[in-house]
C-alpha cells in the first residue's frame, strides 16, 4: 500500500451513534452485509499551493459531513443508492465541489452538470447531462432511473423532466461563484480566446484542468452496491458537452457481481476506455481481485494511454474491501470501512500512482 499522506484513522462509533441515534430502526431487516462508504471530491491539479491549508481544512470537512450523511443512512438499514445521492447532495450543496452550486463553467459562461447513479444489484441506472437549474442533479438521476423507463435524459429535457417530477429550478445565479468565473477568464485569456461575449460559441479544445467532481460508492446491510458521480465538467467545456461522470460503464459503474466505482479525471479518456466498466470485466472474466484491476486501469492502461495527470478512481466489492488509486498530484477522498473507522484526506501524490487498499474482512 502507497499513500499520499498518512490516513487518519477515527474511530468513529461514538459519533455516528450520536448522529443517528440508537439501532436498530423500525422495519429492518436482521444485518447480513457489513456496510461501508467511499467518496472522492476529484482528483487533479490537488497540490499544497493550489489548495492551502485552511481550504484543505474546509474540504476535509465537507467530506467528513458527506461521509457522515451517506453512512448514517447505511446504519439505518437504507439502500447503498440512497445513501450514495445523500452524500453526494451534501457535496453538491457546498460551493468547494466542481458538482452542483460552485461548478466550473463552460466556454460560453454557463453551468452545466452531470450525474449518474447505478444500482449493482439490478444493474438499473439513471443519469441527467448539460442539465441547468437542478440544485441536486444527483437526485435528478435517480429518478430517472426509478420512475422513467429511460437510462439518461439531458438539457431542457432533463429540466422539463425535473419540474414534472416536482423539482424545484433555481435561477443561475445560485451555482455561480466568483472563483469558477476568474478560473474561465484566466484560462481564456491564456489561451488568448478572451472576448467579451463569448455567449453563443463552442470550443472543442483547450479544455481546462480538471478537480471538484464528486462521487460516492456505498455497500449496505443487504449487501447491495451502489455507485453514484457527479460534476460540472471542466472548465472551458463546450456548452452541451456530456462528461463520463454521466455515463455507465466510462465514468460510474456498480454491478453486485464485482464492484462499484466512480472516476475523475479527463472524461474524454474515461469515455474511450470504457474504463470503469473494464475494471469490472477483469474482476468477473480475468478473475483479477480489486486492487490489481483499478492499479492497472489508472496506473498503466489510462496512463500508456493518455499520460500521468489524468485521473483517479474509488471502488469498493461486496466484502467493502476499498481501493482508491490516482495518477495525478492529489486527490480528495474520504471513507467509513467495514469496521466503522473514517477517514478524510487530501491526498498529495507521492511516487507516480498512488493506491490506497482498505481490507473491509
Ligand atoms: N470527469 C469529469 C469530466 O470529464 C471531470 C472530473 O472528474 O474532474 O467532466
Amino acid at each position: 500500500m502507497q499513500i499520499g499522506s498518512t490516513l487518519r484513522l477515527v474511530a468513529i462509533g461514538a459519533g455516528i451513534a450520536a448522529l443517528v441515534g440508537a439501532m436498530p430502526v423500525s422495519g429492518a431487516r436482521a444485518a447480513r452485509s457489513p456496510i461501508a462508504i467511499v467518496i472522492h471530491g476529484g482528483a487533479g491539479s490537488i497540490t499544497p499551493t493550489s489548495v492551502p491549508r485552511p481550504v484543505q481544512k474546509q474540504v476535509r470537512l465537507a467530506l467528513k459531513q458527506a461521509l457522515e450523511s451517506g453512512y448514517s443512512a447505511l446504519r439505518n438499514n437504507r439502500s447503498s443508492v440512497y445513501a450514495c445521492v445523500h452524500a453526494i447532495e451534501h457535496l453538491e450543496s457546498s460551493p468547494l465541489f466542481d458538482a452542483g452550486r460552485g461548478a466550473v463553467l463552460t466556454h460560453t459562461g454557463a453551468v452545466q452538470l452531470d450525474a449518474a447513479i447505478m444500482n449493482g444489484k439490478t444493474l438499473n441506472a439513471g443519469s441527467v447531462a448539460a442539465v441547468q437549474h437542478v440544485m441536486h442533479p444527483i437526485a435528478l438521476a435517480e429518478k430517472v432511473m426509478r420512475d422513467s423507463p429511460y437510462e439518461m435524459i439531458v438539457g431542457r429535457g432533463a429540466e422539463m423532466f425535473a419540474l414534472e417530477q416536482g423539482f424545484r429550478l433555481v435561477p443561475d445565479s445560485y451555482f455561480y461563484t466568483k472563483r469558477r468565473w476568474r478560473s474561465l477568464m484566466r484560462l481564456l485569456k491564456q489561451r488568448g480566446e478572451y472576448r467579451p461575449g463569448l455567449i453563443g460559441s463552442t470550443k472543442w479544445e483547450n479544455l481546462g484542468k480538471t478537480s471538484g467532481t464528486v462521487g460516492c460508492v456505498a455497500l449496505d446491510r443487504a449487501g447491495n452496491i451502489a455507485a453514484g458521480t457527479s460534476t460540472g465538467g471542466l472548465t472551458n467545456k463546450p456548452f452541451g458537452r456530456v462528461s463520463d461522470s454521466a455515463q455507465v460503464g466510462d465514468g460510474t459503474y456498480a454491478n453486485n457481481a464485482t464492484l462499484g466505482e466512480s472516476g475523475t479525471g479527463i472524461g474524454a479518456y474515461y469515455i474511450r476506455l470504457n474504463l470503469t466498466k473494464d475494471v469490472s470485466d477483469l474482476m468477473q472474466y480475468r478473475g483479477w481481485g480489486l486492487e490489481k484491476a483499478v492499479r492497472y486501469e489508472i496506473c498503466d492502461r489510462l496512463v500508456s494511454y493518455a499520460g500521468a495527470n489524468t485521473g483517479g478512481l474509488i471502488a469498493m466489492d461486496r466484502h467493502g474491501d476499498i481501493v482508491i488509486a490516482f495518477n495525478t498530484p492529489g486527490m480528495f477522498m474520504g471513507y467509513v470501512d467495514t469496521k466503522g473507522r473514517m477517514s478524510d484526506e487530501v491526498m498529495f501524490r507521492k511516487g507516480s500512482c498512488p493506491v490506497t487498499f482498505i481490507n473491509g474482512r
